[in-house]
This record gives structure tokens, sequence and C-alpha cells, in this order.
């Protein structure tokens, strides 16, 4: 335990080892009150590149056509754990990216704090446009963190296609939140911790899986207190008492789950960030600190590395379960009460808020039994075969008449706002499937078979009863029929 932690000091505050590896900021990290620019990295990255253990390659373009950069460290025979940690698909939330950079600086220069069984992979920015321009979204205007269900963006096309090659037994997302939000300020607090961590939550992955996600977690909080910052697991929400706080959405369309969807250990960390003051990076060096406090327990390991990947060859190929959850839900069923800690702004010291507001469980509503796949008329084929490609999704598509006894489903409503009143959330499908019928499908039709690897991904993808799903997407939207038949059928024999 004692060498662990030396490690992990070492690797907080390692300094440069050569001046070749210097960035154009300051050697000390904790010093840091400005962010790296996107062709300060580029510097850094050529200077990196080459150096023992270590290459730099490009692996895509961002939408106005930068480069993605992708750094490899380590490689080799019996390095069987790989680790892919990305950075700012938000523009705007830099920490992420400065404690990345460090961390390969600090490798680079002592290749041996990288665990000998340790893989890893890096991006850094995964959205350079709008780190250029300061702004959440791409050149395109994309939320790149709401795009993983349909891949429309070429940085998430980057992404998903780069943990397809890789196949990481852990990806870990890089962002920041807002430490003094509207609704904390006017209660006088700031949020509590420096830094926050969840993990991939959606019903449908291999409860093996996510529990193994979760108990690293408990590690990780360890690991954080030992270097003097606050941690919880990541929440969203409003402000306790009344409002509620719940861990992160379950859905597909964030990076988060959305890589989850491969098989691994998926995580989303997210510093706190004081927006509110006139310099919001003047503790960018405090949020870098702690960032790597989490990244040195991540290479790490809590000690059951073993287990876990055999846990995730298991679970990758798993078949499907009996039914789909299609309808899920943080709730709180016994109204247990959470002391949340938030900080008092004018003292700096720690305050506990009780509320049962705070969501303890995952629960499923609804779920549909699991078809053998799923088939698309022809007229609907292109825009489901550019999307299956995306996804990396194996399809068939019909050179002759079939026929499949399936079920048609119809587009009720999709709801669009957050419900206020009930805390319900936005961007719900209201969808109702008939009875199984024969079916005649023309050929150019397509064919998805809910078997092998992808079928997991198929299944969140492609459902058409899911209540997080394809339609609150316009583009999938229009091809519903003006009575609301959507564009596929749950094929059951
Ligand atoms: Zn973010």
């Amino acid at each position: 335990m004692i060498i662990e932690l030396l490690a992990l000091a070492a690797l907080a505050a390692a300094p440069a080892a050569t001046p070749d590896l210097r960035t154009a900021l300051p050697d000390d990290h904790r010093t840091l009150t400005r962010t790296t620019a996107f062709a300060e990295m580029e510097e850094f990255l050529r200077r990196v590149d080459g150096q023992p253990g270590v290459s730099v390659s490009v692996e895509g373009a961002s939408a106005a056509g930068r480069p993605l950069y992708l750094v490899h460290l380590g490689g080799g025979e019996g390095r069987t754990w790989r680790i892919f940690l990305y950075a700012r698909q938000h523009g705007d939330e830099v920490a992420g990216t400065d404690a990345l950079l460090y961390l390969v600086r600090d490798i680079a220069g002592k290749p041996g704090l990288l665990p000998e069984d340790v893989d890893l992979w890096v991006m850094p920015i995964v959205n350079p446009d709008g780190a250029e321009a300061g702004t959440r979204e791409n050149s395109a205007g994309a939320d790149l963190n709401r795009d993983h269900m349909v891949l429309e963006q070429p940085e998430t096309q980057t992404l998903h296609r780069l943990v397809r090659r890789l196949l990481p037994q852990v990806v870990v997302d890089c962002h920041e939140f807002g430490r003094d939000s509207e609704g904390y300020r006017a209660r006088g607090w700031l949020k509590w911790p420096d830094i926050t961590m969840d993990s991939l939550d959606n019903p449908l992955f291999d409860r093996r899986v996510r529990d193994a996600a979760l108990r690293f977690l408990g590690s990780a909080d360890a690991a954080v207190r030992t270097a003097g910052h606050r941690f919880l697991r990541y929440w969203v929400g409003g402000v306790p008492p009344n409002d509620e706080q719940r861990p992160s959405a379950p859905d597909v369309d964030g990076g988060l789950n959305g890589l989850g969807m491969y098989g691994g250990l998926s995580f989303i960390i997210e510093a706190a960030a004081r927006h509110a003051d006139g310099d919001r990076d003047a503790d960018l060096g405090n949020r870098v600190d702690a960032y790597l406090a989490l990244f040195g327990q991540i290479l790490r390991g809590d000690g059951h590395r073993a287990e876990d990947l055999a846990t995730i060859e298991d679970a990758r190929r798993r078949p499907l379960p009996a039914f789909l959850p299609t309808n899920y839900l943080w709730v709180n069923p016994e109204a247990t009460v959470t002391e949340f800690p938030v900080l008092d702004q004018a003292t700096g010291r720690t305050a506990s808020v009780a509320t049962a507001n705070m969501m303890t469980t995952m629960a499923v509503k609804r779920t549909v039994p699991t078809p053998l796949g799923y088939a698309v008329p022809a007229a609907a084929a292109a825009p489901f075969r550019a999307l299956l490609e995306r996804h990396g999704i194996p399809f068939e598509e019909l050179a002759a008449p079939r026929s499949f006894a399936a079920e048609s489903c119809e587009l009720l409503r999709v709801e669009d706002e957050f419900d206020e009143v009930y805390s319900r959330y936005e961007g719900r499908q209201i969808v109702r499937c008939g009875e199984a019928a024969a079916v005649d499908l023309a050929p150019g039709s397509l064919w998805v078979p809910l078997v092998g690897e992808a079928a997991v991904r198929a299944a969140l993808i492609v459902e058409p009863a899911a209540m997080y799903g394809l339609y609150q997407y316009p583009r999938f939207r229009e091809l519903a029929g003006a009575d609301g038949t959507l564009p596929v059928l749950r094929v059951v024999r």
C-alpha cells in the first residue's frame, strides 16, 4: 500500500524528464491558470512522438477538418489491460485535456510509471473545433455527447471506430461541471466535490460489468481523498433538498453508455469548475491535480484486474437476455434519506443537506420480449444501412423477397420537453407495438439478426419500443409514416 501511494505521488508531481518534453505550460501542473491551446498541444505531441514507448497518430478529422490525435503509451507483450482515456467532447470543458497531456508527459519521461500490464491510449481533444472556439458544441453545432446513438458527427464516428478496433477494457470520458450554479449560489452554497465519477448504468448491460465498475468507484473515492481532494459519485439534477438529484443518465446517446455498448468498463469524470468568477481557470491547477489523482488510480486498478478481464470477456460473449428493458429511470423506492454535502460559500466549510430526493436505484418500468432481430423495409433501408455501418452492426440486405412473422410499431408521440412537475426527462418516444403478423419484405430490405458481439448495440439502437430511441432525432422521426408506423419491424419468427 505504501509503495502504491508513493507511485501515486510520483504520477501527480513528476517533473518532465527532459527539456524536450516540456509543454508550453508550467512544469508543475498545480500552478496552471490557463489551458493548453490546440497548436501548443500539436507542438507537444510532435516532440513526444517517437519517445520510447510513445507513438502519436491521427485517427480522423473534426467537422471543420482539424486532426483528431491519439497517443499510444506502452504496447508490446503482456499488456493485456487496455485503457482508453478521452477528453473534451465539450470544447469548453478544459481540465481533462490538460491532465491527459501532463499524464502523457510524465509517462513519456518515466515509462516505469505505466503499470506493466497496462496498454494506454489517450485522445486529449475529441472536439478541437469547440476547443478552439470555446464552445460546448463542434463546428457543426452538435453536442457530441448527445450524438452516440445516431453517430452523425465525424468526431463521434471516430471514437466508435477506435473503440471497436482497440476493444479497451476501460474507457473514460472527461468533462467539467459548474460548481457555482445559480441555484446553489442563491442558497449561499457551492457544489462540494472537486471531482466526480460515474460508471455505465444502462440496465441492458451485463450486471457483473456494472457491478465491477461501481466497485471501482469506491476505490476512486479513496485515492482522490488520499490526494487531498473531495470526491463524490457524479450526479445531475437541481438543488437539495427539494429538487431531484440522480446519477448519470442511462441513455446511450452519451459517451458513458454509448461506448459502454462495446462491453468494457465505461466511466465519466467531471471536475468542478467555477464559472461565475471573472477568471474561470484561476483554479485550473487544482482540477488537473484531482484529475491526475483519479488517472493514477485508473492506471493502478483496485486489485481485481484478472477477474474483471474474465468478466468482460464473458460478458462480450453473453447472448441477450429474454427481455429488453425499454423504459427505465432513477428512483428512490424507500424514500431513503441521503446526507448530501455542500460547501458553504462564505466559510468554505462543508455543510450537509438531508434529502430524500437523491435517487438511489435504477428501476425498469417496462420490457419487451427480445425479438430474433429487426427488419427494415426497403423504403427506409438507406438511412438504416448508414446507421448500422456507423455502429459496426452486421446486417443482411435481402436479395430476394422474404417473409417474416413480425410486430409492427407505431409512434404515438415524442415528448420533447423536460417535465418539471414530475421530473421526467425529455426526448421520450411513446410507441405502441401490435401483434405479430406475416410480413413480406421486398428485395433491398434489411435484416438485422440479434446475434454476436453487436447484439447489445443493435438492441439498444434499433429497438422501436425503446422509450429513448431513434425517433427523438428529427432525421429518424421523419421516417415514420403519416399514421406513425415506424420503419423497423420486430421479427419474432
Ligand atoms: Zn461535458
